[in-house]
């Protein structure tokens, strides 16, 4: 695919603010010629490949608005598989802002978001889980994530579904040759070969599929939200828990700690607490939209501790706010247990936790509890993976079983061979490589039956 004939994109590479050094990254066939006149035109030397050129940038009237590196990446040897130029000068917000406009009036569009990797993708020169892995790589808040995102950066979740992916063609090239053939040209081992490969498969792609499961639960971190009427303790068990697990320690703009959000690492792993109650009295010049937010915050959690005074005991306003609970799994928080000898009864079908934000009793429970409920046992995934792959590799897994079901009982190969198929195409989905032309040419090439 030759992504030169599309347009040329140009962003600012490096975060926004203030910094040492400041990037715009141009990717497209026109990279060159923009990034030349940027540097002077053709009064300077032009730009040899992957060299580090010491340059001006200048705005189109030539006044000049910064100095510094130029790089020079051409075709297909690039990030993105186009041509690409960085400008790289210094770190400062307005002298970036310019060398932007003077780019896209030079020609250039302001790329959207993950527009390089998207086009690295199209280029062949990273697969969907790849570009979806740089992403995952950036916005790591801890290093357990970070890992996991570096690995499949480095292909190997790829490799690993691709793998599997290779024998699945293999298996149902055999399958479609017990379409083509009958049992006494292909002998009794063939039968066999196939249930042997089916049990295989099914196995290996249950793995990946527990990994790739271990992969998103790190990539995604934990939502933990909290409920309760007024001054049962959510904001103290907010702090407690931040004390006693270590916060965040990435310095990220916009995400200062608030009354209503704190950030913890658990088991290594980010977990993002939110409490409702805050959330709502945010929204009191509007109660309706503050009440709507943190109905979506509760639908989105991981898990809801829903506290409680332990001093007081089950209250009817508890058990409205109970019920009124989406579905998942919770907690009842029975919160200031140091001012009880024994924590009240529980309403039935309830677990409770008995703690004391103010003592730190009873947090260890909770720790357990929340590693248990979140499924953070620590055993991190060995490469970062999305919601998306896991339900690919699920289908794949169904369909191999179908495969298997059928076969064990003599079903109709035609279905064997079609549901082999569905799981190999379900794979191909995780990497990208949707194309049919796969299966065909793995037949072709492996059976050269002549027919
Ligand atoms: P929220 O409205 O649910 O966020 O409750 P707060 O965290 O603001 O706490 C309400 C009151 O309960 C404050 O006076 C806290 O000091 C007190 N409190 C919170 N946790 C405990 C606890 O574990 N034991 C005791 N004795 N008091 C607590
Ligand atoms: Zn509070």
């Amino acid at each position: 695919m030759d992504y030169q004939q599309g347009d040329t994109i140009v962003a600012i590479a490096t975060p926004p603010g203030e910094g040492g050094v400041g990037i715009v990254r141009l990717s497209g066939p026109r990279a060159l010629s923009i990034a030349t006149a940027l540097c002077g035109g053709s009064a300077a030397e032009p730009l040899t490949p992957r060299y580090a050129h010491f340059r001006r940038f200048y705005t189109r009237d030539g006044r000049v608005i910064d100095h510094g590196i130029t790089l020079y990446f051409p075709a297909p040897h690039s990030y993105t598989g186009e041509t690409v130029v960085e400008l790289q000068g210094h770190g400062s917000p307005l002298a970036l802002a310019s060398l932007l406009a003077e780019a896209i009036a030079r020609g250039a569009r302001a790329a959207r978001a993950g527009e390089f990797s998207e086009r690295a993708f199209l280029n062949g020169r990273l697969d969907l889980a790849q570009a979806e892995a740089v992403a995952d790589l950036i916005h790591a808040r801890s290093d357990a994530q970070a890992r996991a995102a570096a690995a499949s950066l480095e292909g190997a979740f790829s490799q690993a579904v691709d793998g599997i992916h290779r024998q699945l063609l293999h298996l149902l090239a055999l399958a479609e040759a017990g379409l083509d053939f009958s049992e006494e040209d292909l002998g009794d081992t063939h039968e066999q070969a196939i249930a042997d490969g089916l049990t295989q498969l099914g196995r290996q792609v249950a793995r990946l599929l527990r990994q790739a499961e271990q992969g998103a639960r790190l990539a995604r971190g934990g939502r933990v939200v909290l409920a309760g009427r007024p001054n049962v303790g959510k904001s103290s068990l907010m702090n407690a828990l931040a004390r006693r697990e270590s916060a965040i320690v990435t310095a990220i703009p916009g995400t200062t700690r608030d009354l209503l959000r704190e950030e913890i690492l658990l088991n290594g792993l980010p977990v993002e607490l939110i409490d409702t109650a805050g959330l709502r009295q945010a929204g009191d010049a509007v109660e309706a939209e503050g009440i709507a937010r943190a109905r979506h915050i509760l639908h989105s959690a991981q898990l809801i501790l829903l506290v409680a005074d332990a001093s007081v005991g089950w209250q009817a306003e508890d058990e409205v706010i109970l019920r009124d609970l989406p579905e998942g799994p919770r907690r009842i928080i029975w919160n200031k247990s140091d001012l009880v000898s024994a924590p009240p009864p529980t309403p039935a079908g309830e677990v409770a936790v008995a703690l004391s934000a103010q003592t730190g009793a009873g947090l260890d429970a909770l720790h357990q509890s929340l590693i248990e409920a979140l499924g953070m046992h620590g055993d991190n995934g060995p490469f970062s993976a999305r919601r998306r792959h896991v339900e690919a590799l699920e289908d794949s897994l169904d369909q191999l079983n179908t495969a298997k079901d059928l076969h064990s009982v003599g079903g109709v190969p035609e279905l064997v061979a079609q549901s082999l198929r569905e799981a190999a195409g379900a794979l191909a989905r995780v990497t990208g490589q949707i194309d049919a032309e796969d299966i065909l040419g793995e037949i072709f090439s492996r059976f050269c039956i002549g027919k």
